[in-house]
């Protein structure tokens, strides 16, 4: 996750976005763009009987992640960011796996972008897609900086994901894994705003899957980012679906997790933004409260001890348990 170094500047990043948006919908420039209000939870019929709680091994999804924090500091373009690109893609060996390979022009030069995108079919006509950046801050890159919760959690609970989904097909919505590349800020966040310098790689996959037309197929974004933290508090993001907000407590209720989700409300600038403003229901499942006063966030102090395979198995488990009452809401509420 990268926006800005407080709550304060999220906002106004968030606001900054929403003003973009407003423009490209041809509203007024001069009106003045607000952050969303705290969405409230949704009244949906949810389906009755999902079965039993969904699978995850949590001490796998832990030892993922560790191996993952082991490569070092993984920034676009570095040996340890080739090594976990490596490392991702073997874990995926016999799936459909859709490489995104690309060059970003950012604001500090070229740089190879690599998404990595493994498909689970489906019976169901439509695609749910569960999304976590894998790369690390680009200026902290000469630093002890491993981002053990900030992209490493997340991608680790996808990977262990991937075991649950592999070799069973499922009667629902197909479900796409993407570890996407270059989510962090190419300068430090005091110099350029955030969302004019990071987002690089799902940018270009929205962008491709908008032009390709699979993005009309995708019924749901799940994004996890910085789930990993013992102390779980996932964030209500003000930038997300409401009704997907609901689908997901309605989930994490079902699994006992409900003290975890959602007792504060902020608007989050995130990897979910790029489809988001392309009309695709998001959800981003952030706990942007790491440390007191988030310090361990962007900071040598993101390390694997702060963290709990418990953490990766709530969250693990809660995203499982939304698509699985997504594949029986029909019709889904509209966008
Ligand atoms: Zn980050």
């Amino acid at each position: 996750m990268s926006p800005g170094k407080s709550v304060t500047w999220i906002v106004l990043a968030s606001a900054l976005m929403l003003l973009a948006c407003d423009r490209e919908k041809g509203s007024a420039q001069n009106q003045p763009a607000s952050p969303p209000a705290p969405a409230e939870p949704v009244n949906i019929n949810f389906p009755t009987d999902t079965g039993p709680a969904p699978a995850f091994d949590a001490a796998r999804a832990m030892q993922y992640t560790k191996e993952i924090v082991k490569f070092g500091p993984r920034p676009l373009n570095s040996a340890s960011h080739k090594k976990v690109e490596e490392y991702i893609s073997a874990h995926l060996t016999g799936d459909e796996v859709e490489n995104d390979v690309f060059t970003a022009d950012t604001n500090i030069g070229k740089f190879p972008v690599h998404n990595i995108v493994a498909k689970f079919p489906g019976k169901k006509d439509g695609i749910i897609i569960f999304a976590s950046h894998y790369d690390t801050n680009y200026p902290l890159r000469n630093t002890p900086y491993v981002g053990a919760n900030d992209g490493a959690s997340s991608s680790a609970l996808l990977l262990e994901i991937a075991n649950q989904l592999r070799g069973k097909q499922r009667d629902g919505y197909s479900i796409w894994l993407v570890w996407d590349d270059a989510e962090e800020a190419m300068k430090p966040d005091t110099e350029v705003d955030f969302m004019s310098d990071a987002l690089y790689g799902i940018t270009h996959l929205a962008e491709k899957w908008q032009a390709d037309g699979t993005l009309k197929k995708v019924k749901a974004f799940l994004l996890a980012d910085m789930t990993g933290d013992a102390d779980l508090n996932v964030d209500r993001d003000g930038n997300s679906t409401p009704w997907l907000q609901s689908v997901v407590y309605e989930a994490a209720k079902r699994l006992g997790y409900q003290s975890h989700f959602f007792s504060r409300t902020l608007p989050m600038a995130d990897d979910h933004l790029p489809f988001v403003k392309r009309g695709v229901p998001c959800v981003d499942l952030i706990d942007f409260n790491y440390g007191y006063n988030n310090v361990f966030w962007h900071s040598p102090q993101d390390t694997i001890d702060k963290l709990s395979p418990e953490s990766l198995k709530i969250v693990g488990q809660t995203m499982l348990e939304s698509a699985r009452i997504l594949d029986k809401m029909d019709p889904l509420p509209p966008k």
